[in-house]
């Protein structure tokens, strides 16, 4: 039987196994290189949701948006409303300049509004236009019972289908992840800080004092706040606690004292600045810190305040007092010994007639109080 094509079998079956092996080769690095990349996906999601607070949350969402997608900006917008405040805060930005190099800035409300930013949150859809520099500005809404909540902002080149599912998913993953942290960050009457995050909280402040005292240049609050100039600057920690509040329950009744707290929680988030801290300590207690200004300015800032919750009219109740114990804070120091030298401090003011702020490194020169150091050794002698 003549052979149809001799030599052509053979042949054939070995292009047939070349083929095959160099489809099972690429097959091979395709899904290496797919596993490699579903293996750095999954690694930052784990990133993502190791966090447990809402700024380190933001920080890791933005550094993998930047690594995946090659983003040259990356914004988090929030509406403040939702956080008992006004205004559109910008509080993460990252943009990466000609040189690569990485400028951050935190907690800034903009006065100045994108339209599709606005349109973004009022729409709660995505917004994508191709700037003519060649590269696409996206906004994301991220939302919480159908209400846009925020808006991440890209700029970054264009996206693969495979992409857009990516920078989907990282910005529900977000969205999920943000309600859950900020149910568990927040005090539910209201909405400040609650004492569980205190120590964390001031660690992060702490740790960017250290940072812009050694570059200053980089620091966001020290280009935008005059309060970050001075030499002689450091944050400080106020405890504000309601005078005779008791009185307040037993005359008006329990509800009618919360409607005090929560209208009190909300003359605080108006009067303070987003980038000072305000924490509900407990009770009718709360904590600020206020980030690095000079004594003067701390002790004149808070006494406004005293002075304008003295001459405010509370719907149910009249009118309320409060007493202020300050004191300074310097970043090596102890949070919670901190909060103990300004609670002594209030302990003074309550003690001396109440409605008055008193500071403690005034009270130790004044000779009222004494520091843990002399304390002890009046003890030992
Ligand atoms: P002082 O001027 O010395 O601070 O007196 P005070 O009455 O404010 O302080 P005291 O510690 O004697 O009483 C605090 C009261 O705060 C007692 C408690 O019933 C009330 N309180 C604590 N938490 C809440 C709350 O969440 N809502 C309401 N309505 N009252 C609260
Ligand atoms: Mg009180
Ligand atoms: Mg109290």
């Amino acid at each position: 039987m003549r052979e149809a094509f001799p030599g052509n079998k053979p042949h054939r079956a070995i292009i047939s196994a070349v083929n095959s092996e160099r489809k099972r080769k690429a097959r091979d690095a395709l899904y290496s290189r797919g596993d490699c990349v579903n293996e750095e996906i999954l690694n930052s999601v784990i990133k993502i949701t190791k966090n447990s607070d809402v700024d380190s949350l933001e920080l890791s969402l933005v550094k993998t948006l930047v690594e995946f997608l090659n983003c040259s900006r990356v914004s988090i917008y929030k509406d403040l409303k939702f956080f008992n405040s006004n205004g559109i805060e910008e509080s993460l930005h990252l943009s990466i300049d000609s040189d690569n190099k990485y400028h951050w800035r935190e907690r800034e409300v903009n006065q100045s509004l994108d339209n599709e930013l606005v349109s973004c949150m009022s729409s709660n859809c995505p917004i994508t236009v191709e700037d003519p520099r060649g590269f696409d500005k996206r906004w994301f809404p991220i939302s919480l019972n159908d209400e846009t909540i925020g808006v991440i902002y890209m700029e970054l080149p264009k996206l693969d289908p495979g992409q857009q599912v990516l920078v989907n998913a990282f910005c529900r993953i977000y969205e999920n992840y943000l309600i859950v942290l900020n149910l568990s960050e927040r005090d539910k009457l209201t909405g400040l800080l609650n004492r569980q995050t205190f120590e964390q909280k001031l660690s992060g402040l702490l740790r960017k004092q250290v940072r812009n005292q050694y570059n200053p240049a980089d620091s966001a609050i020290c280009k935008n706040d005059q309060r970050g100039h001075h030499i002689d600057s450091f944050s400080w920690l106020a405890v504000v606690d309601v005078d005779h509040f008791k009185r307040v329950n037993d005359k008006f009744g329990h509800v009618c004292g919360d409607e005090v707290l929560l209208i009190l929680s909300q003359s605080m988030q108006s009067f303070f600045r987003r980038s000072d801290l305000l924490f509900r300590f407990g009770g009718e207690e709360f904590v600020i810190v206020l980030e690095p200004t000079t004594l003067e300015m701390a002790k004149s800032k808070l006494d406004f305040f005293r002075r304008k919750v003295e001459a405010q009219r509370f719907p149910l109740v009249g009118r309320i007092t409060i007493s202020i114990g300050l004191s300074k804070m310097s970043p090596h120091d102890y949070p919670m010994n901190v909060f103990e030298q300004a609670d002594k401090a209030l302990y003074f003011a309550k003690n001396t007639g109440r409605n008055k702020l008193a500071s403690y490194e005034e009270l130790i020169d004044e000779g009222h109080l004494t520091t843990e150091l002399e304390q002890s050794e009046v003890d030992l002698f």
